[in-house]
């Protein structure tokens, strides 16, 4: 690769600006400039994308195909300059033109296509695949509107739509010439043909399915790889004919469906709805993303009898598993073969990642949905359903075991199930997570087939969660381990282990802290016009707002540390700053209420003097990338406290560990993994192991008898019947914790149990923080130790042991 000068950038820079806007860089906007920047980085790009598929079909390699309802990119403007190694040049060359660097990579909107930790996931191995020259290609639908922007408005929160695309589709080169046609609906009629059954679906409404490629760079390589994001068209405008006979709606009716079927991501996270709406997206995307598989795989070998050897399906979740009857439908009816040869080709084509144990998580889809909009998909699902149930019948003969592994069962179709059947591989996202898989979830599949039941522990791009977002610690770590080599290797982070004991790290890496909760505490003070005191402990928990992450379980402990500063104003404690971040499905009636209560006593902890200095709690408005990537490095404490066995991985945890915070956290997903390379004296766990949960859940759990028992746990519930100075009270709350509501049991996710162990670890860290020098050796093992969860590390085990392609 040539390097490129800033002064060279800077020429293209404004050239682009003066043929795209017409306009001199004295007159252009910084949104002008963050588009302008893209579209050069973006001409980069497709010269080398283009040289990187060429190669790939010159040498007939294996390629990954990455399919995902979710795709959380974030801001990419910072990212390729910085993969590129172009980043010192963009911003000399910016600044020459008059413009501050860093005000151009904050107008960038996050391009957010995903809920949370599995649509950035997606994102990160997007560029672990790319940096490890796989060739990839990540596959999702391409959202008018993002997850909903999230303001808080008199403590609670409302949802404003994420217009994203008016600045972000500066990444996004649609490709009309290849789009595809998806059906939905009609009639299947099969007749014979010169000795071939023929099958045609009739009077199906047409989508079109237009690709809109985002490419993108890796670190130190020139391999381009794309994200291919479906965008949605009606095949005819309106249909003339029923509109001059005045059937206006009837006549719109099929641009209708199409334009809503890309419109908006669905916000819930790790809940299944079963909305048609829903169904119409997965297939929409999967279909498209088949036609275009199986279609330039022709163009190279002419047959699809060697789709396997040259392709590998993996499928983020169970959202996209209709993959499987399309690939089916495609390789029968429209390339003639067989049912048999078609399955083998499918079963050695599609692999599945498991996200989730939550029983409301698991899609199933009611079969007369399936049928009515997917009838040709709902004649195959019958037949790959029943060939199972017989292989299952024949294997155990045991109607239970039938039943409970069965695809389509009770007048639903069971998409995990499905993937188990129809996959060549079945994984988990962490050690523990896949180990309830084999041995709960879907013990009786791995008893019958074992080989298919695999674990990849999930990971995180090391280069922008460090390396790009806290330039002081990497400037420290290429320090001290001699260069940069731990970008590429991030393993190589274990030589920081080797400055344990040497005082000048330990202050080095606290000035670096320091600095980063100053910057953070400015940007907060601009944003949301909150004061944090920088010599505060900064104790963060920023996720999804879900009540098995137990976001409540910290708001009762810090309820307990307010009684205590209440009863006696004169301690002096260790000034201690709670931050919370976290976005509640709009539907998720109690996690808006726990919202509302962060907020409540937010705001009786700001009012009331005896904190002052001491305490403080700050919700943090519209938790996303952008904002993790200031607030990481800020952060000294991670809250990583989900009750064990229902986390499958976290990669949030792995964020705050790469920037040197220390987890305060129950064994669960990867934490488990990261206790292991940790020990016990580098961490604060706390709380019931996965295994004593099942105990506790199977004996009887009876939650009063620790509010009767536990006094300071007393006081704290009873504090959520009154509320506090703003005149909410949460007595729902109190209910659910100690008798339950329909349909769900007293403290469904035993915050009691874990209640006191909790306070006690709360208690031992901030003891611990004031012993600054073993604090700052603790942080600084926690980030030697993290190379482990480097995405680099996950994919190539992915591309070893699942898809089965070289990796650099
Ligand atoms: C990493 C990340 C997550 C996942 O966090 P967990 O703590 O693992 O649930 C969610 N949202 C955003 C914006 C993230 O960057």
């Amino acid at each position: 690769m040539r390097p490129l000068t800033a002064n060279v950038l800077e020429e293209a820079l404004a050239a682009k600006l003066m043929l795209s806007f017409g306009k001199t860089p004295e007159e252009a906007t910084d949104q002008e400039m963050m588009r302008v920047s893209a579209l050069v980085l973006r001409d980069m790009m497709t010269l080398r994308e283009v040289e990187t598929r060429q190669e790939t079909r010159r040498d007939k390699k294996k390629q990954v195909h990455y399919l995902s309802l979710e795709f959380l990119m974030g801001r990419s403007l910072m990212k390729n300059a910085y993969n590129l190694g172009l980043l010192p040049q963009l911003r000399e060359a910016l600044e020459h033109l008059g413009f501050q660097a860093a005000d151009i990579f904050e107008v960038e909107p996050d391009a957010a296509l995903g809920n949370g930790g599995l649509g950035r996931l997606a994102a990160c191995y997007l560029d672990s695949m790319t940096t490890l020259e796989i060739p990839a290609t990540g596959y999702s639908i391409c959202y008018e509107l993002g997850i909903f922007k999230q303001k808080i408005v008199e403590g609670q929160q409302v949802e404003l739509p994420d217009n994203w695309k008016d600045l972000g589709a500066a990444w996004l080169l649609p490709k009309p010439a290849e789009a595809r046609e998806v059906s939905f609906g009609g009639t299947i009629r099969e007749f014979w043909q010169d000795g071939h059954l023929h099958i045609v679906n009739e009077g199906a409404t047409i989508v079109q399915a237009i690709p809109c490629d985002m490419e993108v760079a890796g670190y130190g390589t020139g391999h381009v790889n794309v994200l291919r994001l479906w965008d949605a068209r009606s095949t005819k405008p309106v249909d003339m004919s029923l509109f001059s006979r005045g059937e206006y709606l009837k006549a719109t009716e099929e641009e209708a469906m199409a334009e809503t079927i890309a419109k908006v991501l669905y916000p819930e996270d790790n809940h299944y709805e079963g909305k048609s709406l829903r169904l119409k997206q997965q297939y929409f995307f999967v279909s498209a993303t088949m036609q275009s598989i199986t279609a330039k795989h022709l163009e190279t070998y002419g047959t699809l009898k060697n789709f396997h050897e040259k392709n590998v399906i993996q499928i983020n979740d169970t959202h996209p598993a209709l993959v499987i009857p399309e690939l089916m439908r495609i390789l029968i009816d429209e390339a003639g073969m067989g049912w048999d040869e078609a399955w083998g080709i499918t079963t050695r084509s599609v692999a599945y990642t498991n996200h989730t144990v939550l029983a409301e998580a698991l899609e199933r889809w009611p079969q007369d949905l399936v049928q009515r909009l997917l009838p040709r998909i709902w004649q195959i699902l019958q037949e790959i359903s029943g060939r199972w149930q017989r292989k299952v019948d024949d294997y155990y003969h045991d109607g239970a075991k039938t039943e409970k592994m069965a695809i389509i069962w009770g007048g639903e179709v069971r998409m995990a199930n499905l993937c188990i059947a129809g996959g060549m591989a079945v994984n988990g996202v962490s050690g523990l997570h896949s180990e309830i898989l084999r041995s709960e979830v879907f013990k009786d599949a791995c008893a019958m087939e074992p080989w298919k039941f695999q674990n990849v522990t999930n990971g995180i791009d090391h280069r922008r969660w460090l390396s790009e977002i806290n330039p002081g610690l990497d400037a420290l770590i290429r320090e001290l381990t001699g260069g940069d080599a731990y970008l590429l290797r991030p393993e190589s982070l274990r030589k920081l282990d080797a400055f344990a004991e040497d005082p000048n790290v330990w202050q080095r890496l606290a000035e670096i802290k320091r600095a980063n909760k100053e910057s953070f505490a400015a940007y907060a003070h601009k944003t949301q016009g909150v004061v944090l005191n920088p010599d505060a402990i900064f104790d963060v928990q920023v996720k999804r707002l879900h009540e098995y992450k137990r976001q409540l379980l910290n708001v009762l402990h810090i309820i307990a540390l307010y009684q205590k500063l209440q009863d006696d104003p004169g301690t002096i404690i260790q000034p201690h700053t709670f931050l919370f971040g976290a976005k509640a499905a709009p539907g998720y009636a109690v996690a808006k209420r726990i919202i509302h209560l962060i907020n409540s006593l937010a705001d009786q902890i700001a009012h009331d003097p005896v904190c002052k200095d001491k305490l403080q709690v700050v919700f943090l408005e519209n938790y996303r990338v952008s904002l993790a990537e200031k607030l990481m490095p800020a952060s000294e404490v991670s809250q990583q406290i989900s009750l064990a066995g229902k986390e499958a991985s976290g990669t949030g945890n792995m964020k705050f560990m790469m920037n040197g915070a220390l987890t305060i956290g129950t064994l669960d997903g990867a934490n488990v993994e990261m206790h292991e390379v940790l020990g016990d004296e580098n961490m604060f766990l706390f709380g019931l192991r996965a295994d004593e949960v099942a105990r506790l859940r199977e004996g009887n759990y009876v939650p009063q008898r620790l509010y009767s028992r536990d006094v300071v746990l007393h006081r704290c519930l009873d504090a959520l019947r009154t509320g506090f100075r703003d005149g909410v009270q949460y007595e729902d709350l109190y209910q659910r914790l100690l008798f339950g509501t329909q349909g769900s049991a007293a403290d469904e996710y035993l915050l009691l149990a874990d209640f006191s162990s909790y306070c006690q670890a709360e208690r031992k860290m901030t003891e611990v923080y004031t012993d600054t020098e073993r604090w700052n050796r603790m942080s600084l093992h926690n980030i030697a130790r993290s190379g482990i969860f480097a995405a680099d590390r996950a994919v190539a085990q992915y591309a070893e042991n699942i898809w089965h392609v070289p990796h650099k």
